[in-house]
């Protein structure tokens, strides 16, 4: 009969198949720690590396981007320490703040020499208690790149 031989066809093909469809559970127990490592460590790995990657590519201009705006005054020939009129500076540590500073770290009053008259007052006050020149001083973004800007503007009052 060719149902008899259908039949036959059919239930060695299920046979056939089950090798496959059914898994071998002592086998793929004995797997799944494996299967595991690979699908956590795996990816945590790859997050390792590229947070590595992003922080070596972030790295040198993290490095430009905080660059501290004080400096030491310069030395006169008596050892005095020479500040350029109209930026404001901490006399007790000797040094230039940015433009636009009134307190310094310590908290301390800076003080400004007037550009015009040489009178050194407070860095908080805009206007020259002995000429009158009045000037503000924007403050400059704390980059490398505002270096090559010109530090400090006065503008007669
Ligand atoms: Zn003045």
């Amino acid at each position: 009969m060719i149902t008899d031989q259908l039949n036959q066809i059919w239930s060695s093909i299920l046979a056939f198949s089950t090798q496959f469809i059914t898994p071998d559970w002592g086998k793929l127990i004995v797997i799944i720690p494996y299967i595991v490592l690979i699908a956590v460590v795996g990816p945590l790995l790859s997050l390792l590396v590229l947070a590595w990657l992003r922080y070596g590519a972030l790295r040198p201009r993290r490095k430009t981007v905080f660059v501290d705006p004080r400096r030491h005054a310069s030395l006169d020939a008596a050892g005095n320490p020479v500040y350029p009129a109209g930026e404001p500076y901490d006399p007790t540590a000797g040094l230039i703040y940015e433009p636009g500073a009134t307190l310094s770290v310590s908290g301390a009053a800076l003080m400004v020499a007037c550009p015009k008259c040489g009178l050194v007052r407070n860095a908080a006050r805009d206007t020259c208690g002995n000429c009158g020149l009045s000037f503000t001083l924007k403050p400059v973004l704390r980059s490398s790149g505002a270096a090559s800007r010109p530090s400090g503007g006065a503008a007669a009052a």
